[in-house]
């Protein structure tokens, strides 16, 4: 499945020869790149591929990148995703500067050029409806049949697509489109549509329009007017690329930039299209655009992920040209590469069973210092009380222990992290047999190491809090949101692939005392369990709530 365009860090990739060459033979001084996303949904994951190569080729050659809204659909657009979009841009770690562009910006040029076109005898209005159009657009193997309407004469159409503009005309009832060829191999050249009629208001120029143009009239024009120069996009606008070129060539454009494909970036057991992430909203199947098993940028910030592992995974996977899958596992190994680093270390229960340290005296408190992270002493230590009441995780007892069981049973002994070896000398149980409460005695001698009293090593080791201190808290596991590598396959309904445990909520952990006021900006180790940080909607001072971001380790990898 995995398929890495490998490429280390800032290595070589076919658009940076290309750059590297056009600098060098000086067709361009400089380079202009442009991040270009229609305000219609939150971005993702695979628009932070885009992002990265056009922010970082413009960071590695002294050039500019601008951040460009393609907003030629009011019926889809919004102001919430403009400002989504802007943030998450800016939480990558990417500034455009005062680069901040709108198509709409140009929409009374584009007009022009349109009204150029029909008096060029290159544009005509048409009258037939949208079912009509296709049928004379012809297949990939059959030519298209000319339309009745293609021979109206320039007066004509100049009267009609400026009465289309004035709003006199319903939505839908006509268009205007290129007199280019009806025969074209390319169906992208079969006389597109270069303006329809939407009677909406538009998130950016208001009630200004009642026509609005066509991605493809409007993308390389705005290019030519923001003097781009390397117009950087996905592998689905090769076929676009001569219709690109075709209204460059056919209209004053002031620059000359040139289309260039990339292969998007798909990601297993997820979805991208923002029409499937908009309705896994709508649905409510999950509780919002940052909804933390998103593949939203909103999504994957709240969960936890950091910008410098999203960038480092964007290197990692590199650019190419061809189609490929990239495994969400090593998206979460970039984030557990970046995490190991920088989180400090605590403790954390998250299924607590209570055991009292029967040989301890109760009320009597002692402390211990932890390193807050094992590799690195410059980031200190903190202390941790201990008490005769502690909680340890469920899983880190057993009974009955299976074969290779290292942590405690009845009988045995273990080493709590950073505290006394215990041993486990009994269980109490309700009527039904469910453990209540472990009891237990401590070595007073074994205060440092892993050595009892008399000399026995202990292997286990499990992490604990003094039940006196702990802070009560909620904790998020998030799985993935599908159980299939790709729910999209086939064009099967994605949804019957939806993962029944994306979410597992702990209400009860016990947590060091400590994180009762964590920063919501901070990620922890948690000892033996993942990486966590607290919700940045949800927790609050006292009452912390925590989202797991990745495990330690993949656990996919046994499934
Ligand atoms: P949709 O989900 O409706 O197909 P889109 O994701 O293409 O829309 P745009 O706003 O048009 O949305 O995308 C902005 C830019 O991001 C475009 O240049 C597009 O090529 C790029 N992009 C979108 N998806 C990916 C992806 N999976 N990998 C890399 N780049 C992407
Ligand atoms: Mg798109």
């Amino acid at each position: 499945m995995t398929n890495v365009e490998q490429a280390a860090p800032g290595s070589n990739n076919f658009l940076r020869t290309i750059i590297d060459e056009d600098l060098k033979s000086g067709k361009h001084s400089g380079i202009v790149t442009r991040f270009p996303p229609e305000p219609n949904g939150y971005l993702h994951i695979g628009h932070a591929k885009s992002i990265c190569i056009n922010f970082g080729l413009a960071r590695d050659f002294g050039g500019r990148c601008h951040l460009r809204f393609d907003d030629t659909n009011p019926a889809k657009e919004e102001q919430e995703y403009i400002d989504s979009i802007k943030e998450n841009v800016r939480w990558l770690g990417f500034d455009w500067g005062e680069h901040l562009h709108y198509a709409s910006d140009n929409f009374e040029q584009l007009y022009r050029w349109a009204v150029y076109l029909i008096e060029q005898g290159k544009a005509y209005v048409e009258d037939l409806n949208a079912e009509q159009i296709r049928a004379y657009r012809g297949t990939l193997t059959e030519a298209g049949t000319e339309s009745p309407y293609r021979t109206r004469s320039v007066e004509e159409n100049l009267d009609l697509f400026g009465r289309m503009r004035a709003g006199e005309f319903p939505d839908g009832s006509r268009v205007l489109r290129a007199k280019i060829d009806m025969a074209a191999p390319n169906i992208n050249l079969r006389d597109p549509v270069l303006y329809r009629i939407i009677h909406a208001p538009h998130p950016h120029v208001g009630d200004a329009w009642k026509i609005y143009p066509m991605y493809d009239f409007a993308h390389g024009q705005t290019d030519a007017i923001e003097q781009i120069t390397h117009s950087i996009c996905t592998l689905e606008f090769e076929s676009h690329k001569p219709l690109y070129e075709w209204f460059l060539d056919n209209l004053p454009v002031p620059a000359r930039p040139r289309q260039y494909e990339f292969a998007r970036l798909n990601l297993t057991y997820t979805v991208m299209s923002k029409r499937k992430l908009q309705e896994l909203v709508q649905l409510g199947i999950v509780s919002g655009w940052d909804d933390p098993r998103m593949p939203t940028l909103a999504g994957i910030r709240r969960r936890g992920y950091t910008p410098e592992a999203v960038r480092a995974f964007c290197e990692m996977i590199g650019v190419g040209r061809s189609d490929s899958w990239i495994d969400v596992a090593i998206l979460e190994e970039c984030v557990r590469a970046d995490l190991n680093d920088a989180a400090p270390r605590a403790m954390a229960v998250l299924r607590p069973i209570k055991l009292v340290i029967d040989n301890y005296p109760a009320g009597q408190t002692e402390q211990f210092q932890a390193p807050n992270h094992p590799q690195k002493p410059e980031m200190g230590s903190r202390s941790i009380n201990f008490s005769r009441e502690l909680w340890i995780d469920s899983d880190d007892f057993m009974e009955v222990p299976s074969k290779g069981f290292h942590r405690l049973t009845v009988g045995g002994e273990v080493k709590l992290r950073c505290g006394y070896i215990i041993s486990c000398t009994g269980v109490v149980k309700d009527d039904d047999g469910t453990v209540l409460e472990l009891h237990g005695d401590y070595d007073p001698a074994s205060r440092e190491g892993i050595h009892t009293a008399d000399g026995r090593k202990v292997k286990g080791v499990i992490h604990w809090v003094s039940a006196a201190h702990a802070v009560t808290a909620e904790v998020r596991l998030f799985d993935r949101l599908f159980s299939d590598p790709n729910p999209d396959r086939g064009g099967a309904d994605y949804r019957q692939f939806l993962n029944p445990h994306s979410v597992e909520t702990l209400s009860d952990c016990k947590l060091e005392a400590f994180l009762a006021g964590a920063e919501t900006e901070t990620r922890y180790q948690f000892e033996r369990q993942g990486y966590f940080r607290p919700d940045p909607k949800d927790s609050r001072p006292g009452s912390p709530v925590f989202n797991r971001i990745v495990t330690l380790r993949d656990v996919w990898i046994k499934k």
